[in-house]
């Protein structure tokens, strides 16, 4: 997999000049000129990020910071016009939050050194390191509280229909937009929310916040399929097919355009009990989605007894299937399997051209990944849409 280079630089003109260098070595390159709208894009795990200390709105010790509290391990090539202590000092303060530090270089840097950095890059796989830690977690109070605040908003990533190019979906990601700290990831949250018995009101939340997203979609002839992710606690309330449908019913939206995912695992877990809901939830109309498939234990009468519609390969086989034969195997195993059950069959973290055409071969039915696009909030989803409306009904991809 390319790594990516990101530049971050309130200097306009040398941050467009390190990406003009950088792409002529080869680079792909996103340059940015403000912290705060970086840090809320997602960001590429293990990509390089060029950072400028010394920046107004935010300082590069901030964004470190930020980095580490999300969990995301960049590759750092420190820049600063300070003296070298304090490049010396802010990279301590990196590696003692578990990023690899490539280089500090001072400001004004020659080109030549920065070319030299760039190109002794090693592959990814040589240089990742564990995720930078959680300096603060979050407590159930100040998630229950977010819950109550409506601070829970939800980001889409499209899923394209392999066979017609088309927009089939859109899988709903919940995001935790706090006032203090900035977009909190749900890698942060869910698990606590399933332990202190916060799921199922936040699956609540994000339920009637992608119903009435799917309302407003309709009104604007956007006819497109939403993909809800609920945890194990969910599929054994009984409750939960009943409210789902009252929901339905009260903005208009066929149940058909709505798939709940449900992890492997999480069907195992209290199978009377998600027998009976998952029954009930497709004999009302609604798809399932089996979660992550592949990394969990299910077995094969199990999957058989099931009402699921759809299996989603997990994105770490998916990742890797041309480089590791077994992902391959596993992958090819998992569309025979979903064929043959008549299930549709989703790849996620579908990253490179390449592996999409190796799916596409093997006859998967829908993608989806950063190939296509990231997740986004709903207005971009909307410019998202009318841009690629040509290229993605002629199959730009395949
Ligand atoms: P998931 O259901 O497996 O969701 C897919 C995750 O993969 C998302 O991370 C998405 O941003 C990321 N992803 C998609 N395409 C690519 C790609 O091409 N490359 C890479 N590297 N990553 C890709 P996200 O949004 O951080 O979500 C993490 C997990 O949190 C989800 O994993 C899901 O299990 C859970 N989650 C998200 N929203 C909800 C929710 O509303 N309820 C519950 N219960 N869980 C949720
Ligand atoms: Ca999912
Ligand atoms: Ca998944």
């Amino acid at each position: 997999m390319a790594l990516k280079l990101y530049i971050l630089d309130d200097d306009e003109q040398y941050a467009t000049l390190l990406a003009e260098v950088a792409s002529n070595i080869g680079w792909e390159v996103t340059a940015e000129q403000n912290p705060i709208t970086f840090l809320q894009d997602d960001i590429l795990q293990g990509s390089v990020l060029v950072l400028d200390l010394n920046m107004p709105e935010m300082d590069g010790i901030e964004v470190i910071r930020a980095l580490a509290k999300r969990k995301i391990n960049l590759l750092l090539i420190l820049v600063s016009g300070f003296d070298s202590r304090v490049l010396h000092s802010a990279q301590q303060l990196a590696e003692a939050h578990r990023f690899k530090v490539l280089a500090s270089l001072t400001k004004p840097m020659s080109i030549q050194e920065f070319a030299t950095t760039l190109t002794n890059i090693k592959p990814q796989s040589e240089q990742i390191q564990q995720p930078a830690l959680t300096k603060n977690s979050v407590s159930a109070l100040e998630l229950e509280q977010a819950i109550h605040q409506h601070q829970l908003v939800l980001y889409y990533q499209p899923q394209i229909n392999m066979k017609t190019g088309d927009l089939h979906g859109v899988e709903a990601l919940v995001r935790w937009q706090s006032p203090e700290d900035g977009i909190i990831y749900p890698d942060q949250f869910i698990g606590l929310a399933e332990q202190s018995g916060l799921i199922e009101p936040l699956t609540e939340e994000v339920i009637r916040l992608a119903v009435e997203q799917s309302r407003h979609w309709q009104a604007e002839a956007i006819n497109i399929n939403v993909s809800i992710n609920v945890s194990a606690e969910n599929i054994t309330s009984l409750s939960l097919p009943e409210q789902l449908k009252e929901l339905t019913d009260k903005h208009a939206i066929d149940p058909k355009k709505i798939t709940l995912e449900i992890t492997e695992n999480a069907v195992m877990g209290d199978l009377t009990s998600s027998l009976d809901v998952l029954n009930r939830l497709r004999m009302k109309g609604f798809a399932l989605s089996i979660d992550d498939f592949g990394t969990g234990y299910s077995s094969l009468t199990h999957l058989y007894k099931m009402p699921f519609t759809e299996l989603k390969i997990d994105q770490s086989f998916i990742m890797q299937m041309l480089e590791d034969s077994e992902a391959m195997v596993i992958v090819k195993i998992c569309i025979m399997l979903g064929q043959m059950l008549g299930m549709k069959l989703v790849a996620e973290g579908v990253e490179t051209q390449e592996i999409w055409n190796e799916l596409q071969t093997l006859g998967c039915d829908i993608a989806q990944g950063y190939l296509i696009a990231k997740p986004m909030h709903d207005d971009a989803l909307i410019q998202w849409i009318n841009k690629n409306k040509q290229s993605v009904i002629k199959n730009e991809y395949s």
